[in-house]
């Protein structure tokens, strides 16, 4: 019997990641959740006997990716599908008002730890002939709004990069994806405003977010298609995002 389908989800400690996990260990996966808050990987770990490995990983920290992701077990390697979903967002302030460390951990994070990620999964991955990488890019890549600046940016840059991963792979056998979510109801918003929950929760203001979960059933559908069918790129909004 071929052995499960190994899931490696980054930022698997809470909103989307943690969702997607949950989603692909019910389709029977064994995962990999990644992240820098270990408390809650461990958590999640001792719910599911033996199927989750908690992976304690900044995506900023090249070294640290590479040796990580180079010494996994045996049960939990090769890497079949990464979700590459670790991101944050910093403030909200016209660029001329910004602190540059919130542009330097959106631009490491979401940018820079990306790019670490693939470049230790990928090889693996073209060498073998089959694979999945699912990036979390987001409607931000797609437009700028007042006050994201940088975020944008960075999204953009996950769109650039995912399509040109795609190309770089194309033959190979190895599946590139992107799905990009409007408002998402995560920790993603007390994140940006530092901790200020009553500015968190005005982003909402006239929209229903989407789950976490909304977002998983989409990545899972994603990884879910026959081998010839590759799902390039996915919007997924509320019913009344604008
Ligand atoms: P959360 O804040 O709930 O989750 C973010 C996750 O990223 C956490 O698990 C966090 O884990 C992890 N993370 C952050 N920095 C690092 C790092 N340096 N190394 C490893 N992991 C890191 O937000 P969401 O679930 O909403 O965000 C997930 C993705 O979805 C992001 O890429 C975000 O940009 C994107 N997105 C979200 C939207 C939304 O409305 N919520 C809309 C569009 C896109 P830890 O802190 O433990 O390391």
């Amino acid at each position: 019997m071929a052995h499960p389908p190994v899931v490696l989800v980054t930022g698997a400690s809470s909103g989307i990641g943690r969702a997607c996990v949950d989603a692909f260990l019910a389709q029977g996966a064994r995962v990999v959740a990644a992240a820098r808050r270990t408390d809650r990987l461990d958590e999640l770990a001792a719910q599911h006997d033996g199927a989750v490995l908690p992976l304690a990983l900044d995506v900023r920290d090249r070294d640290a990716v590479n040796a990580a992701l180079g010494s996994l077990p045996e049960n939990f390697s090769p890497i079949d599908v990464l979700v590459n979903n670790a991101g944050l967002a910093r403030g909200r302030t016209p660029l001329h008002e910004d602190d540059p460390d919130d542009w330097d951990q959106m631009l490491d994070t979401n940018v820079r730890g990306l790019l670490n990620v693939s470049g230790a999964v990928l090889p693996g991955m073209v060498e073998r002939g089959s694979g999945h990488v699912i990036n979390v890019g987001s409607n931000a890549g797609r437009e700028v709004y007042p006050g994201g600046t940088v975020y944008c940016a960075t999204k953009a840059a996950v769109e650039r990069i995912t399509r040109g991963m795609r190309m770089d792979v194309l033959g190979s056998g190895v599946k590139v994806s992107e799905v990009d979510p409007g408002m998402v109801e995560t920790e993603f918003s007390v994140v940006r405003f530092h901790g200020d929950q009553q500015a968190a929760d005005a982003v909402y203001e006239g929209v229903t977010p989407l789950a976490a979960q909304d977002i998983a059933n989409v990545v899972t559908w994603i990884a879910g298609q026959p081998p010839h069918v590759v799902i390039a790129d996915v919007l997924v909004y509320p019913l009344d995002q604008a």
